[in-house]
C-alpha cells in the first residue's frame, strides 16, 4: 500500500533519513520506534508530503509521490495524519472541527460532512459530544476528535505522531483504544510511539530507527524479545 524505497532526506548538512526502505501492506499496524532524534517524524511528514525527500521514491497506493503542488494535495487527501498536538480550531465545535476539512479540502456538501461528521465521532465514541467546543473536552476527548477528523477524510491509512504523548497518563488509554478499534477494523496505521506494551499487543510489525535508518524490524515478539543489535538491546532495555 505504501512502499518506501532508499528514502534520503538532508536538512542542509544533516542528513536525517539516510536511505529508509519499508513496504506498508494493506491492514498492516506499525510501530515505529527509536531515540529522539532518529528519524521518525521526519519519516513520516516525508510519507505525508509535508516534506521533500532528497533521494528515493514513496508509492501511495500505486502513485508516485512527486513534489507538485497536484499530487501533494492528492496525497494528502489519501493519508491522514496525526500528531501529538491535537491543532482543533478552539473557536469550532468538535462537529465543526470534523466537518471542516472535508468541505474545505474535499468540496464536500455540507450536510454529508455532517453526517460524517457525526458517524465518525460516534466512532471514537464522541457522537454525543458534537457540539463541544475544544475547551469543554479532557485531551484525551480533543484527541479523539483529531482522529475522528482525519477518519473523516476516508484515508487509505494513518500516520501518528506520538499521539498520546501530550496527554495525562489517565487520557493516555481511552486514545489507544480507539486506536487499537481502528487496526481491527483494519485500517493501515503508521505510529510513532513511546507506548512499548500497545507496539507489543497490537502492531504486526516494529520498526527501530538509529541514526536515519531501520536498524531492525520484525514481529514485535522478535524486536522486544531477541534484539539483534546492541543499539535495539539498549532501547528495549530503557523502555
Ligand atoms: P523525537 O523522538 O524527539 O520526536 P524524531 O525521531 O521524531 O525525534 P525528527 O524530528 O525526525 O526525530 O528529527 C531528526 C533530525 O532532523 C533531528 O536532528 C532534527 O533536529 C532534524 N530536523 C527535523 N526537522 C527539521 C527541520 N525542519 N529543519 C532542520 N532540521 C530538522
Ligand atoms: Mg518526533
Amino acid at each position: 500500500l505504501i512502499a518506501i524505497t532508499d528514502v534520503k532526506k538532508r536538512f542542509g548538512e544533516n542528513e536525517v533519513l539516510k536511505g529508509i526502505n519499508i513496504d506498508v501492506e494493506p491492514g498492516e499496524v506499525i510501530a515505529i520506534i527509536g531515540k529522539s532524534g532518529s528519524g521518525k517524524s521526519t519519516l513520516l511528514r516525508c510519507i505525508n508530503g509535508l516534506e521533500n525527500i532528497d533521494e528515493g521514491s514513496i508509492l501511495v497506493a500505486g502513485a508516485h509521490l512527486a513534489p507538485d503542488e497536484a499530487s501533494l494535495k492528492a496525497l494528502r487527501l489519501k493519508v491522514g495524519m496525526i500528531f501529538q498536538q491535537f491543532n482543533l480550531f478552539p473557536h469550532l465545535s468538535a462537529g465543526r472541527n470534523v466537518m471542516l476539512s472535508q468541505m474545505v479540502v474535499k468540496n464536500t456538501p455540507k450536510d454529508e460532512a455532517e453526517a460524517m461528521a457525526r458517524r465518525m465521532l460516534d466512532r471514537v465514541g464522541l457522537g454525543h459530544r458534537f457540539d463541544a467546543f475544544p475547551d469543554q473536552l479532557s485531551g484525551g476527548q480533543q484527541q479523539r476528535v483529531a482522529i475522528a477528523r482525519a477518519l473523516a477524510m476516508q484515508p487509505i491509512a494513518l500516520l501518528c505522531d506520538e499521539i498520546t504523548s501530550a496527554l495525562d497518563p489517565e487520557l493516555v488509554a481511552e486514545v489507544l483504544a480507539v486506536v487499537k478499534e481502528l487496526a481491527a477494523d483494519g485500517m493501515t496505521l503508521l505510529m510513532v510511539t513511546h507506548e512499548m506494551q500497545f507496539a507489543r499487543d497490537v502492531c504486526h510489525r516494529v520498526v527501530f530507527m538509529h541514526e536515519g535508518r531501520v536498524h531492525e524490524s520484525g514481529p514485535p515478539e522478535d524486536v522486544f524479545g531477541a534484539p539483534q543489535t546492541p543499539e535495539l538491546r539498549q532501547f528495549v532495555g530503557r523502555h
